[in-house]
């Protein structure tokens, strides 16, 4: 299994997410919620021009899944899905992402500025997990792949089983040090805490399921 490059600014902005100083790690919730959230719309726009697709708002949501023995924080999402070339394209290359254009004008500015101002993006899991999965199966697409990277080293793409069209990121969370506990993002009510506080305004459900233990 060939393991592939980052292009270099997705690895720039890599290096600053997984050494970062920044204070408000638990932004990256924010970011994978979003993401999730834009995926379900792109259903939705899909099937407001394509007949073939019914739009049954009670079966699109988000959900998220703690499994603190292994350390796993888990965002599914019933979204439109990733091809293999998808993966590649939007996870593999940051200058996909709408979301930041720091390159030029932003280059003096520490990373606390620039995760302020811009939203960073699918990368910010990497503030809190030292191993990131994605297993996804597109609309339209009979095969699930999945793209595992466990930083600036690079990534990989499978095939995958799944059964049904959207996402699972799969988060191997830190261990904890002296300044950081990521074990909280394994907590509901922490979780909860910070869904309330970032992302109340989603549209889609966000179901929660915490295994203690
Ligand atoms: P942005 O959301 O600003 O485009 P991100 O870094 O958050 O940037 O995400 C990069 C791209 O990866 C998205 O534009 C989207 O194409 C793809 N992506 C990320 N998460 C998902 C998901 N859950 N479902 C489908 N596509 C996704
Ligand atoms: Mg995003």
């Amino acid at each position: 299994m060939a393991v592939r490059e980052f292009k270099a600014e997705s690895k720039k902005l890599m290096e600053m997410m997984i050494h970062s100083i920044y204070s408000q790690k638990e932004i990256f919730l924010r970011e994978l919620i979003s993401n999730a959230s834009d995926a379900i719309d792109k259903i939705y726009y899909r099937a407001l021009t394509d007949d073939a697709i019914n739009f049954d708002r009670d079966h699109y949501s988000i959900e998220i899944k703690t499994d603190k023995e292994n350390r796993m924080l888990k965002i599914s999402d019933t979204g439109i899905g990733m091809t293999e070339e998808d993966l590649e394209e939007n996870l593999g290359t940051i200058a996909q992402s709408g979301s930041l254009n720091f390159k030029s004008e932003n280059e003096s500015k520490d990373d606390h500025d620039i995760i302020g101002q811009f939203g960073v993006g699918f990368y910010s899991a990497f503030m809190v997990a030292d191993k990131v999965t994605v297993i996804s199966k597109a609309l339209d697409s009979d095969q699930a792949f999945k793209w595992e990277s466990q930083g600036i080293d690079g990534y990989t793409i499978t095939t995958a089983d799944k059964d049904s069209v959207g996402t699972d990121i799969i988060l191997k969370l830190k261990e904890d040090t002296e300044d950081d506990n990521y074990s909280e993002y394994l907590e509901e009510y922490r979780l909860r805490e910070i869904i309330k506080k970032y992302s109340d305004f989603i549209r889609y459900p966000i179901k929660m399921e915490v295994t203690e233990s």
